[in-house]
């Protein structure tokens, strides 16, 4: 990977009062590994790292206190202001434990970031996610030992069996393990097992009434600066699927690049964007590059898909579709890296991108929503804002598992807080959806982009029709679908995340066989 990406994108960590048994983790991201074994009055902290090439600047180490992180930081200018006539912290896992000094756990109210970081200092062990829970943290705790790993399959074999913590979401078919909410700050007593949760962030509330040209200067504003915060020394690559969101990073990403930026989209022999994606391109001068993928490859990520969300909800897997198998058509970055030996480090070979998507636009926004009452759409938005936690859509593991590292400017702490609170006239106006973001690109992108309405889930790419037509093909009555493709994706994630399997062992024919079997005989339960 290049220096262009994170210190690292996961971990695996332990602390213990008492001394460590090295425990070799399974993640579905891929990286260069090191591992590391530390020890001090109190405990020993055990550490395996997925790192991109300089495994030192995602942990910092200060007067007994350890601190790992996994992803970066996207406020470091705000951040450093914090700390003036100090010696300036060179990565963000100096910054964040620098600003630990200050703040203590409020630290990571500070933060505005894309990562998953663990603590240890003395008698403590403090987990955090961002504020968005985009970096999946999952922990297992009993007394006198604390393990937290950014994949739940890291923890398998491994994980301590006692009183599971009450805080976090219990995860299928790990007990005692719990995922640390969106948000959130654990911070445990490592020999009571005792926890303290912090909320650090929750979705704004309230809604701001502000006039039209306002509204959309604010927009404008955030979004490019998120943008910006994601676009390393390096080229920038953008996921471009012809639609106002992705657009929109794109040509923020370009305004801002000295050189062309690449942009790559996907497509399948059914269905695909390329015509309204190139148009972007070519007004934004990118470097374009079409990937078409066999509606059976694209199926066949399944598992994949599922190995790295660890999540199964039907929906979610869906829409992570498409990208899993443009990030696995991307991914040849040669070495698979996850050969670190004891004791050491390995390198990676290969070249990771950095990638910046368009995702997640429609949730505070309320694309989806297709019909014209506010209410329903302000409904629509606080119930997605309220139960995206734990489903994992953001996680970086999706593009890892290839060796890249995504993120998500619409998801970026200050863009969200600005288009959640929006009132609900701005985001649909004029008989238009995402009104505001598309007058705040009105500029930078082709007319024909700024008012095309959104297409449904992966119409695009045929995501959905594909699935459904697998099901029913092995002979699910067509009102049983929908249930089936939930069944079908807890089989697999059975079969990856609770027993281990490698994706590319799972037998996809075999499970939607054996789904199709039972959707046949059982009654058809209460649809969700
Ligand atoms: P969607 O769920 O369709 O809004 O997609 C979320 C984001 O994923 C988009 O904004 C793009 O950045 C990326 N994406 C989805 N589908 C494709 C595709 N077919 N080609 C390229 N990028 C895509
Ligand atoms: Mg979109």
């Amino acid at each position: 990977m290049e220096a262009n990406l994170p210190a690292a994108i996961g971990f695996l960590a332990e602390v213990r009062q008492d001394s460590t048994r090295p425990h070799e983790p399974v993640f579905a991201a891929r990286g260069s590994r090191a591992r590391w074994h530390e020890r001090t009055a109190e405990r020993t902290l055990h550490t395996v790292l997925l790192h991109s090439g300089a495994p030192e600047a995602a942990c910092a180490r200060e007067r007994g206190r350890t601190l790992v992180l996994a992803g970066e930081l996207y406020n470091r200018d705000e951040l450093t202001g914090l700390l003036p006539g100090r010696l300036l912290p060179g990565s963000d896992a100096a910054l964040v434990s620098a600003l630990f000094d200050v703040y203590d756990v409020h630290a990571f109210r500070l933060l505005n970031g894309r990562f998953a970081a663990l603590l240890a200092d003395r008698e403590r062990a403090v987990l955090a996610t961002d504020h968005s829970g985009s970096v999946p943290l999952y922990v297992s705790v009993a007394p006198g030992r604390v393990l937290a790993a950014t994949e739940a399959k890291a923890l398998r074999g491994a994980a301590p069996r006692g009183r599971p913590l009450a805080q976090g979401r219990p995860v299928r078919r790990r007990p005692g393990t719990r995922q640390v909410p969106a948000g959130s700050v654990l911070d445990i007593q490592v020999s009571t097992g005792r926890c303290v949760p912090h909320r650090t962030w929750m979705p704004p509330l309230a809604r701001r009434i502000v006039p039209e040209d306002e509204a959309v200067d604010i927009v404008r504003r955030a979004l490019a600066r998120a943008v910006r915060a994601r676009t390393g020394p390096g080229t920038p690559l953008v996921v471009l699927s012809g639609g106002i969101d992705s657009s929109a990073v794109a040509a923020l990403a370009a305004a801002r690049s000295a050189g062309p930026i690449d942009t790559v989209s996907m497509g399948t022999d059914e269905a695909d964007e390329f015509p309204q994606a190139r148009v972007v391109a070519r007004h934004i001068g990118s470097v374009h590059q079409e990937i078409t993928v066999p509606t059976a490859d694209l199926l066949r990520g399944l598992p994949h898909a599922v190995w790295a969300a660890e999540c199964t909800d039907p929906d979610v897997i869906e829409y992570l579709l498409p990208l899993t198998a443009l990030y696995l058509c991307l991914g040849d970055t040669e070495s698979d890296g996850n050969t670190g030996g004891d004791g050491g480090t390995s390198r990676d070979g290969g070249a990771g991108r950095r990638i910046l998507t368009g995702y997640g636009a429609d949730i505070p926004l309320g694309g989806m929503h297709r019909e014209a009452r506010l209410a329903q759409l302000d409904t629509a938005v606080c119930h997605d804002m309220d139960t995206f936690d734990g489903l994992n859509e953001m996680t970086p593991a999706l593009s890892a598992m290839a060796g890249h590292w995504s993120t998500h400017p619409y998801w970026d702490r200050d863009v969200l807080d600005v288009l959640v609170s929006l009132e609900a006239g701005l985001k649909r106006r004029h008989g238009r959806d995402k009104w505001v973001l598309r007058a705040a690109l009105g500029d930078v992108l082709p007319h024909e982009v700024v008012v095309r309405p959104k297409l449904g889930v992966h119409e695009g790419s045929g995501t959905t029709s594909s699935f459904s037509r697998l099901l029913a093909d092995a002979g699910v009555p067509e009102d049983r679908v929908r249930q089936a493709k939930r069944m079908v994706v807890e089989e697999i994630y059975d079969q990856v995340v609770a027993e281990g399997r490698h994706p590319d062992e799972v037998a996809l024919d075999t499970v939607v066989e054996l789904i199709a079997g039972r959707t046949a005989h059982r009654p058809c339960p209460i649809p969700r």
